[in-house]
């Protein structure tokens, strides 16, 4: 019986794949047979090394997500270096804390343009490009504040409430094009992102007490879920946000 999780011949596309959990994810779908384009600012090389030593194609793709100006140019060197582009993993994000009483307007915009703008754009590009080819998969990388408010994050609420409405806007656009969208949504994963939280002895407290796995999650821990939704195991999976968070949604 065929596996419906290998990704044998599939080219994934993972932007912020240097670190944390785009490279985690980058990983996990070279793990599963994908080849991968490793696309960021800060060039990918351990990703690309680790994707190689497992016996995958793998090319960085150089592009500030900051502005849509590059999206195009990551869909065309990605099919001119790996030769397709069959799942986007839409995962470069920022964040910036600051009371919403003090919030700037640089602040808002550098957020929001990165996390939900660029997303838009990208997917815009690799949608055109699969929608040719009648097959593609997109997975936005969601967060728990696609669900609830936060606190001193709101450009970057906005921006993740907004990738679970875009979710489901592609997902209702282009299903019936062979192309499934649908998110990740990750609890409280240790990695840059989240060292200030991490830092902070009363607000860890307050996450690691509300987990119900008891620990913080770990970039890996986002692998699984990658790899099922980027395989054939999830061809009727769409608009879906799948929650990886230890339980965090449940208490
Ligand atoms: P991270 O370690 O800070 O990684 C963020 C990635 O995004 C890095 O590769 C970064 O590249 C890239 N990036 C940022 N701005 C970019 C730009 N203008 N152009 C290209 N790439 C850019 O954080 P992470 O926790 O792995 O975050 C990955 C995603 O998961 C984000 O969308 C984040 O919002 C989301 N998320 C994280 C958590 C968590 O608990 N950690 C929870 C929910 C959602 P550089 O290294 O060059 O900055």
């Amino acid at each position: 019986m065929t596996n419906p999780f290998d990704l044998t011949g599939r080219v994934a596309v993972v932007t912020g794949a240097n670190t944390g959990i785009g490279q985690a994810i980058a990983l996990a779908l070279a793990a599963a047979g994908a080849d991968v384009a490793c696309v960021g600012r800060t060039p990918a090389e351990e990703t690309v090394a680790k994707a190689r030593q497992l016996g995958r194609r793998a090319e960085i793709v150089s592009a500030d997500l900051s502005t849509i100006e590059p999206v195009q140019g990551v869909v065309d060197e990605t099919v001119e270096k790996l030769g397709g582009l069959d799942i986007l993993v839409n995962n470069a994000g920022i964040i910036r804390r600051a009371d919403a009483v003090d919030f700037t307007e640089e602040d808002w915009d550098a957020v929001v343009d990165t996390n939900l703008k660029s997303v838009f754009f990208l997917s815009q590009a690799a949608g055109r490009h699969m929608i040719g080819q009648g097959k593609g998969r997109i997975i936005n990388i969601a967060s728990m504040l696609t669900f609830q408010g936060g606190i001193r994050v709101p450009s970057y609420t906005a921006s993740k409430s907004g990738i679970g409405g875009l979710t489901k806007l592609l997902a209702n656009e282009w299903a019936a094009k062979g192309i499934s969208v649908n998110a990740i949504a990750p609890g409280y994963i240790a990695t840059n992102n989240t060292a200030a939280l991490q830092a902070d002895e009363a607000r860890n407290r307050s996450i690691m007490e509300r987990i119900p796995a008891g620990r913080w999650g770990d970039p890996a821990d986002l692998g699984g879920a990658a790899v099922f939704l980027a395989s054939d195991a999830a061809a009727y999976v769409n608009g879906h946000i799948l929650a990886v968070d230890g339980g965090w949604l449940a208490r």
